[in-house]
């Protein structure tokens, strides 16, 4: 029963991520204006908005003008359904599986801004830093706040000093201004996961 309501919650939120996803890199506002047809502007209706199954009954095409809409909506909502129903499978405890299913949408958010954007809001990263010290500090899930800090801490700073080695590497071991692959977002990223380090053991 569990799992099947983590499926229905999380083809949701998956529609909820296609939106962030697609709007927080343009800096539109995630609640509103209400979603459109990119192609003719027609507002979706309710029953254009159910997760997976819309794009399924319209064959893919705008109920309005035809235009094709991406597989990759309906592929992010049961990605993020089936991971939901996975966590809720292997660790159904409350609170502990809410701050799993919140990391299991930052990271598929983060994913997906990463595919088109080339970057990582930092946004998101801090949110995602933020709720795994809550997690720890007020449920000491999925380690305690101690611990937290720690591995967040660590996280980012193994990265800098990757990035700074990578970057004196990239520059052919001249020093100099840094240049190279790293950037200060994957530090946040790097934070993030330690800071909720623990989870990977617990789950
Ligand atoms: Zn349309």
């Amino acid at each position: 029963m569990l799992a099947v309501f983590a499926f229905v919650l999380g083809s949701l939120i998956g529609s909820f991520l296609n939106v962030v996803i697609y709007r927080l890199p343009a800096g539109i506002s995630v609640v509103w204006p209400r979603s459109r047809c990119p192609h003719c502007g027609h507002i979706l209706s309710p029953s254009e908005l159910v997760p997976i199954l819309s794009w399924v009954l319209q064959g893919g095409k705008c109920k309005s003008c035809q235009a094709p809409i991406s597989a990759r909506y309906p592929a992010v909502e049961a990605l993020t359904a089936l991971l939901f129903a996975a966590a809720a499978l292997l660790r159904p405890v409350f609170p502990d599986l809410l701050f799993i299913w919140a990391f299991i949408a930052l990271l598929i958010a983060l994913s997906f801004i990463d595919i088109d954007t080339k970057t990582l809001p930092n946004s998101l990263n801090f949110a995602g830093i933020l709720l795994g010290l809550l997690g720890a500090g007020l449920v000491g899930y999925p380690q305690d706040f101690p611990q937290a800090v720690d591995s967040g801490l660590m996280g980012a700073g193994l990265v800098a000093l990757f990035a700074g080695f990578g970057g004196l590497l990239y520059n052919r071991l001249k020093d100099g201004p840094r240049e190279g692959p790293f950037g200060l977002h994957l530090v946040h990223l790097a934070a993030m996961v330690g800071a909720w380090g623990g989870m990977l053991g617990t789950v």
